[in-house]
This record gives structure tokens, sequence and C-alpha cells, in this order.
């Protein structure tokens, strides 16, 4: 392959961008009320279009982490086909009207703020979950988690997805997609057999090993710049048994000898038993309380099997200690936190975070995190804030071959994924800037000891102002690929919005 300088790449998307404009002034500059009315004569007759003075305006342009993540809507199309993307994508090329496409409406990147005046492809209605046969799952773009995962369970089968029940399926699988499931089966990118993409340009392809195979190979791992996934077959799994579950608290003393337990228990994290999923945050339950570490330890078997497995997390003395038997798979999730009605699914709540992946706890570092944790939280603007603290398990995901996915090699490495996670309210700038350097200070202090050059930030973890290293990855050939894919399959850089490679 040829490759192509950043610089120039840019400079070919500004052109591409002035032609277009030039175009675009030979036309009739269209109100939101035209753009409704000829995209109304394209689209099939179950697709809507919502436009800001209707009623349901706020509802469909809700999301997590609003106003601090607003893109800028003149209108949403809830499309009802494949063939209502590509239409609405031809449209808005033709006017040069930038277009975002929504599922669960998770994304946390602040680069989401440059869409100005676009048009929202919501792709909630393209909801459906096919099994095509036991070993097999046909999913539409804007599928919950929670859609495909009750659905499976009632044919005792599951699918690789993140944790959290009202994200969508498509959206974490295109950038990895971590979850419980990842260290027996991958991550939802390496289960994915297949997609319909609806490109840039306005076409439909499929893309899969075999046909299509770079554009297959760009989507897992850096999929939200290089198309909209209409749908998509994902491998599926039986399901053994229940689950298990302790929940330990642990006061901050503990905070030295928990994590280096951890560490220990993942030294190397590839023999960590697959099925046993370590997660944690660290959160301050009153005012006058001290934060406090939530360790979640679960098994996918008895309770005596988790035992054998947390004894030594017992042996620490936790403040308090919850078991949970029996949980059935469609119910993990609730019973770690990340139920469709928890905390973590309410819409319009701000959410800072900014995403570190590492090899180990760093436990002076941690230290370091919990002080500054401690000020964040003893401010009353911030008290709902928490630290993410996620212990991935990584056996299956280092046993796929690293070069046959976008996915940074840094991604199936490091087994700690973590962030402050900051709530606010409101939309006031100064707020939002000491959220930001709170959020800065803690990611620096989880990063001690370790260059700036080897940061990496999970692409949908990050916060959207990293170098595209730090996102896509630090191996040279793997960027240098993936803006040579970019380059042939979105000349024009319409897909920019969401973590962008250029
Ligand atoms: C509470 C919470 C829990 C999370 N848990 C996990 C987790 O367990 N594992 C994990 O890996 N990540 C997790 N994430 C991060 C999550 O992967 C990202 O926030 C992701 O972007 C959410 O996707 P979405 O469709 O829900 O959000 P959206 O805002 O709808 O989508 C984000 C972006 O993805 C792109 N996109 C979405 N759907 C499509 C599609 N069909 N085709 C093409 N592009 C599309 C668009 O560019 C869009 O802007 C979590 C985030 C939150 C807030």
């Amino acid at each position: 392959m040829v490759s192509i300088h950043p610089f120039v790449l840019l400079m070919v998307h500004s052109l591409c961008l002035t032609v277009t404009t030039v175009a675009h002034a030979q036309f009739e500059q269209r109100t939101t009320v035209q753009v409704a009315n000829d995209l109304a004569k394209a689209l099939s007759p179950n697709a809507t279009l919502i436009v800001p003075n209707d009623a349901r305006w706020s509802s469909v342009v809700a999301r997590v982490n609003y106003p601090r993540i607003s893109p800028g809507y003149r209108l949403v199309v809830e499309v009802a086909t494949e063939d209502d993307v590509a239409a609405t994508v031809l449209y808005a090329n033709r006017h040069n009207i930038d277009f975002l496409a929504i599922a669960g409406a998770h994304g946390e990147s602040t680069t989401l703020n440059r869409l100005r005046s676009g048009i929202q492809i919501n792709l909630r209605k393209l909801n459906f979950v096919n099994l095509q046969d036991d070993q097999t799952v046909a999913v539409g773009g804007g599928t919950l988690q929670w859609e495909l995962t009750s659905h499976l369970y009632s044919h005792s089968r599951r699918a690789v997805t993140g944790l959290c029940e009202c994200v969508s399926v498509a959206g974490p699988l295109l950038g990895a997609g971590h979850s419980a499931l990842q260290s027996q089966y991958g991550f939802s990118a390496d289960n994915l057999l297949s997609a319909n993409v609806v490109l840039a340009n306005g076409t439909t392809v499929l893309s899969s090993s075999t046909t299509n195979s770079d554009l297959f190979w760009a989507i897992r791992g850096a999929g939200h710049n290089f198309g909209i996934v209409t749908s998509f077959n994902l491998l599926t799994h039986p399901i053994p048994s229940t689950y298990s579950l302790y929940t330990l608290i642990y006061t901050r003393d503990k905070l030295d000898a928990l994590f280096s337990l951890v560490n220990d228990i993942d030294s190397p994290p590839e023999t960590r038993d697959p099925k046993f999923f370590l997660n944690a945050f660290l959160s301050r339950s009153a005012p006058d309380a001290d934060p406090v570490f939530t360790y979640c330890l679960a098994y996918e078997g008895t309770p005596e099997d988790l035992h054998i497995r947390a004894k030594s997390f017992l042996a620490l003395g936790p403040l308090n200690t919850t078991l949970t038997t029996d949980i059935t798979y469609d119910k993990l999730y609730q019973a770690l936190g990340f139920g469709k009605d928890s905390y973590s699914c309410s819409k319009n709540i701000n959410q800072g975070i900014s995403g570190v992946a590492l090899q180990k706890w760093n436990i002076e570092g941690l230290k370091k995190a919990y002080k500054i944790f401690l000020d964040l939280t003893a401010d009353p603007r911030f008290f709902d804030s928490f630290l993410l603290m996620e212990n991935y398990g990584i056996v299956a995901v280092t046993g796929v071959d690293p070069s046959s996915t976008a996915l940074p090699l840094e991604e199936r490495e490091r087994p700690i994924l973590t962030s402050a996670v900051v709530h606010y309210e409101g939309n006031e700038e100064a707020t939002r800037r000491d959220a930001a350097a709170y959020i800065k200070k803690i990611k620096e202090a989880l990063y001690e000891r370790v260059d700036k050059d080897e940061w990496h930030a999970y692409v949908n973890y990050a916060a959207g102002d990293e170098e595209v290293e730090e996102v896509y990855g630090r191996e040279r050939w793997r960027v240098e690929k993936l803006r040579e894919l970019k380059w042939r399959w979105d000349p024009c850089n319409r897909l920019r919005f969401f973590a962008p490679l250029v």
C-alpha cells in the first residue's frame, strides 16, 4: 500500500469540501421544512421526520452526557429501512448537510459537538434480532444490548455485548466491544461475521472476511469512521450455567492490598480463569463519608466455584459483603448495576470521562487519584462522580491475530480500563472547565510513571482531545493503513464526528 501523509489527506478532504460547497452554492438553500418535505418523498412509509418544534423533539435528541455532548441537529430522521439510511445520506451529500448516525445515544466524545445543523440518522427503528441458526444471529444496527440479550436468552443463547443494557450493540462493537464475555469469546468485534454498511457516498455494501475484506478489517476497531452499519451477523454462544456474584465494599486503608491482589491475579492476565469477571468503582455515598471501593467479583458457576476464587479478596476484610447466587444470564447486567433502569442508563446527565488503559494498577498513582477524587466529590457540584475501575479478562482477546482487525494492540493487551466519570448538572462553562481539570488530573495520576507516548484510550471511552495514535494505536502501520482505507472508503471525510481518524 502507498503511504499517505495525514496532511495530504487533510488537504484532499478540504478540497473535497470546497468542491461540494461550490456545487452546493448552485442549489437553492433548503430550509428545514423543505428538507423534511424533500426527504419525506424519498423515504419509506414507516420512516419518521422530526423537526425542532415537534413534540417528540426533546425525546429523540435526549442522550447520556447532555448537555456536555450536544450535537447540533436541524432535523431527525427515524429511518425504518436500510434504503432510508442510503437515501438520507445521498440527500445530505447532495445538499452538503452533515449527518450523524445514532443508536443508543451513549457516545461520549466531545468531537460529537462539531456537528452543526446536521441531520440525525436515528437507527432505533432498525431494531431486530433474528436467530439464523444456532450459531448466528442477525442484528439491526439500532438494537440495544438488552433487546439482543433477552431475545437470545429465550433461545438459550447469548452474544458478546457491552455491559450496559441501554447501550447499543453496534456502538461498542465498532470500537471493540469490551464485555463480561470477552475473556471467553473475544471482543464483540471479534464475533462479527459480516455487516451491511451504508457508505459515506450513500451506496450500500456487504463487508465480511471475503467481501470488501479491507472495509471489514477497518470497521472492527474504527467502524464509526467508515460507514453506517444497518445490520450485522454475530456469533452466538451457549449459556452453560448461572452466575454467582460477590459485591464487596472496601475502605481506603485496603487500597494497597486490594489492588496488589488484583495485580497478582492478573500476573500475567492471560492466566486468569476466563469465567471470572472483575469490575469495580470508587464512589462516595454521603458528603461526610469517605469514598469506598465497590468490588464486584462474578463467576459463571456455583457459589463454591466463586468462593474459591474470592477467598483472597474476602481475607482482606471488606467492610461489607453481599453474595448473590443463581443469577441467570439475562439478569447478570442488572445484578452488576448496569440494568436498563439503572443510573448508568439515565439520559440528560453530564458525564465527563477520559479513558485510561493500563497493564497493571500503579498503586502510587491510585493513591494520588484517590486524593484527587476526595477533593472532586467534596465539591457538591461533582458529588455523584465515580472512578470506573474495570479489570477485564483477556484470554480470548489475545488469542485473536492482532493484525486481523483494526483494533489497536493496546486494546487486546491491557486488561484495565479506568476513568474518572465526573457527573454534574447544567451547562455552566466554569463547572465544565473544573470538571475537565479534575478529569485531567485523575488521568495523569492513573498514568503515574507511564510515558505519554504509551497512553492509550479505548475509542469508546475517549474524551475527544486525544491524538489519533492514543486512540487508534501506536503501531505506525496500523494507523497508516486506517488512513489509506479512510481515503478509499470516505474520501470526503463525511464520517468525522465520532473519534475521527482525520
Ligand atoms: C453507561 C455506559 C456504559 C458503557 N458500557 C460499555 C461497555 O460495557 N463496553 C464497551 O465497549 N463500551 C461501553 N460504553 C461505551 C460505549 O461503547 C460508547 O459510549 C458507544 O459509543 C455507545 O454507542 P451507542 O450506540 O449507545 O451511542 P451513540 O451515541 O448512538 O453512538 C455513538 C457513535 O457510534 C456511531 N454509531 C452508532 N451506531 C452506529 C451504527 N449502527 N453504524 C455506524 N456507526 C454507529 C456513531 O458515530 C455515533 O455517534 C459505555 C458507555 C456508557 C455511557
